[in-house]
């Protein structure tokens, strides 16, 4: 299993960080050397927020850029965190007597706006204003021009806050400078501080510029040296307005940032939001500290010594968050569990835990150094691509396969990274946006080749080998064009692959063909081997091809089926048997009951006669959504309330209709459970494939665009 593995290292930081903020705000070697504790606060401590910008960034800009949906979520999230940071700080600000200042109406605005309401808060209306700015650059000229102007506003700001000292000595520029503090009290803000930061993490997300763990964390060590020298020097002179932005701050946080990520591993989420929320609550702490000591007598002991002080703050600012954790923890659970699913009509229920879990089983399975690649065609087997890919992106999987150009250019739209291989067909005319959108095509023949290699753009592909499955692919004969492809001018060939055809079946026979698949496409990769070709990655396994012949050792297995949790086909044998669990549930609802006498029909065609007096219900699904109609009159069932009842009549094309004469108290409202589990019983997909003649495959990639997912 090669790791495929999250920035832990980001993760963990973001803990050192919000210790830092508290710092900021505590002072805590005061008591001992005032030099000292300004080199920690003033100076060490400036890396604290940029930081956090850098990591929104990191996650947020990405070189494709279209994705305002990532941006807007993170607009809307953020705003709401500041809201609710406003809200709970009103009380200390009342106490402040801060709604007595003069002119309070612009103050405010200003203040929300810019400089925050409390003190810290000013860096969530920089987040929002940062981002925005930062994305906007990045969309409209790319990411280094966009380092360009946000570096320039960079120093715009620097010469408001540290340098102003220089700035004062200039009229033009000191009056230039006065008209912005009447706008805001200091240059480190949403305009001027963050953007810079948010495209940094771009850049550092997109890989744009490569240096080794050993350069970057030399890189860091000397620039954190001359930021401190930075910031002693300008003390010292008294230049300084403010002591919030170095010139140095900017180099320095690049190569922190970076060393970072080469530290990957587990993802630690709830280090997230527990560094969110130590930073929004420790000043109410340290009131609280404060007020605390007051009662107990205690001054001297908790406030007048800063170390101390300073620990008793983060200590009880720890305990809150890991409060809020748990009882955060324990409200989803709640909410999952009774939540009645506000839904009209039908829905998929996507259970991404389960995924996650498919990902870590299949990863297991698989040799060292072979890499899942997820294959997320047809809306992720009917899953929804998006939120699968983004979740698998989350933990860490770089390696995707959709089969048309419109698939991978909507998952770049979204910002999904890693390489995104085209299986099937593209016209060569598309170039252009195979290279704009980094998409890996799939050569399917030699004449294919060179009409894309024509079209000038220079674009990554895979070549297609075919051992026997006679679809897509060069024949095993056809070495000498495929040495060819190598060698064409704007083809870069990153990988070559070729698919397994009777992987599935256990049979003597078939597995005699596919060991012979297996050696005729090592064979041809000899060849290539022998007439100097280097090789690139290589890849056969799709889901059964690594359930059945787990011993292939590649750089990749394109697994599909299997992700989503199941088999192909019902009562298929494999070599390996993994826990694998299904992702998918689909439901529906009962919006009617009716009773109807012994003799009565229901449905088209009469195809239902009554043999006793019924209870009916009707769901709001039919086969329009994706549910066979031949699984009409008892072909299929469906679980309400833990109970199997069959499907009467016919499926129409919205809804179907069964029998819950022996289901004791169904009310309207009642989910009905078509794919998935309802107490102890459980349709598999299998099953329900089984009762159509066909595959789970078929199945879910035909689940109707009409239906909602929700994601668990
Ligand atoms: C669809 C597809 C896969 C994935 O197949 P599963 O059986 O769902 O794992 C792999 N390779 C190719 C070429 C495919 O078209």
């Amino acid at each position: 299993m090669k790791k495929q593995e999250t920035y832990t290292g980001i993760d963990y930081f973001r803990i050192i960080v919000a210790f830092l903020i508290v710092a900021n705000h505590t002072s805590p070697l005061s008591t001992y050397s005032e030099t000292a504790d300004f080199i920690l606060t003033r100076i060490i401590a400036r890396i604290a927020v940029p930081f956090f910008f850098m990591t929104s960034g990191f996650f947020l800009i990405s070189k494709y850029s279209h994705n305002t949906n990532k941006l807007k979520t993170f607009i809307k999230r953020t705003t709401l965190i500041y809201c609710v940071a406003i809200a709970i700080y009103i009380p200390l600000n009342i106490y402040n007597k801060y709604f007595t200042m003069d002119n309070l109406l612009p103050n405010i605005v200003k203040d929300i706006v810019f400089d925050g309401t409390l003190y810290h808060l000013w860096y969530l209306p920089a987040a929002i204003i940062g981002a925005a700015i930062a994305w906007f650059f990045v969309k409209k000229i790319g990411l280094k021009w966009a380092l360009g102007i946000t570096a320039f506003l960079y120093v715009v700001g620097i010469f408001g806050d540290s340098y102003y000292g220089v700035a004062e000595q200039i009229p033009v520029l000191k009056s230039f400078y006065g008209y912005l503090f009447e706008l805001f009290d200091y240059t480190r803000n949403g305009i001027f501080f963050a953007p810079v930061f948010f495209v940094l993490g771009g850049i550092i997300s997109n890989k744009t510029i490569h240096t080794s763990l050993k350069n970057n964390f030399i890189g860091f060590a000397i620039t954190f040296s001359l930021m401190i020298a930075e910031g002693v020097f300008l003390h010292n002179l008294d230049l300084q307005r403010h002591d919030s932005m170095y010139i140095m701050l900017v180099p320095c946080m690049f190569f922190l940032f970076s060393v970072l990520t080469f530290w990957k591993g587990h993802r630690v989420s709830t280090l997230r939001t527990s560094a969110m929320i130590i930073y929004i609550i420790h000043p109410m702490m340290i009131v609280a500290v404060r007020m605390v000591a007051k009662i107990l007598g205690l001054q001297a002991f908790l406030i007048d010594n800063s170390l101390i002080h300073f620990i008793a703050v983060s200590i009880v600012s720890v305990t809150v968050s890991i409060l809020f954790l748990i009882l955060q923890k324990h409200i989803k659970v709640k909410r999952r569990t009774t939540s009645k699913l506000d839904l009209d009509r039908s829905w998929i229920e996507v259970d991404l835990d389960n995924l996650r879990h498919n990902v870590d089983v299949l990863q297991k399975a698989m040799p060292t150094d072979c890499e899942l690649m997820a294959v997320i065609k047809a809306e992720a087997y009917g899953h929804g691509s998006i939120a699968v890919s983004s979740c698998l992106n989350q933990i860490g999987i770089k390696a995707f396969a959709v089969a048309t150009i419109d698939e991978g250019i909507e998952l770049r739209k979204y910002g999904i990274q890693g390489i995104i291989l085209i299986l099937g067909y593209t016209s060569p005319t598309r170039a252009k946006e195979l290279h704009k959108y980094d998409l890996t095509q799939t050569v399917i023949d030699f004449n294919y080749a060179v009409s894309l290699n024509k079209q000038g753009y220079d674009i990554k592909v895979h070549i297609k080998i075919d051992t026997g499955m006679h679809r897509l692919g060069f024949s095993k004969n056809d070495v000498l064009k495929v040495v060819r492809i190598f060698k064409a001018k704007h083809l870069n060939v990153c990988g070559i692959y070729t698919h397994l055809c009777v992987a599935d079946s256990l049979d003597t026979e078939d597995v005699h063909f596919t060991h012979i698949q297996i050696k005729t496409f090592y064979a041809l990769l000899e060849e290539l081997s022998k007439k100097d070709i280097k090789l690139p990655k290589i890849h056969i396994q799709s889901s059964y091809g690594l359930l059945n012949y787990p011993e292939i050792d590649c750089d990749y297995a394109r697994i599909g089926i299997a992700l989503y949790g199941i088999l192909s086909s019902y009562g298929d044998e494999t070599k390996l048997k993994l826990d694998l669990r299904p992702v998918l549930s689909l439901k529906s609802q009962v919006v009617l009951i009716r009773e109807i006498n012994e003799g009565e029909s229901v449905g088209y065609a009469r195809a239902f006669i009554a043999k006793r007096d019924s209870r009916i219900a009707v769901l709001p699904i039919g086969y329009a959504d994706g549910f066979p109609r031949n699984l009409s009159c008892g072909n299929g069932n469906v679980l309400i309330h833990g109970y199997r009842v069959p499907i009467i009549g016919r499926i129409c094309m919205d809804q179907l209709i069964v029998d819950i004469t022996d289901v004791p108290n169904v009310n309207i409202g009642d989910t009905a459970t078509l794919i998935g589990k309802d107490g102890q019983a459980e349709i598999c997909v299998t099953e329900v494939a089984e009762n159509v003649d066909s595959i789970t495959n078929e199945l879910l990639s035909r689940m109707g665009s009409r239906l909602k997912i929700i994601n668990l």
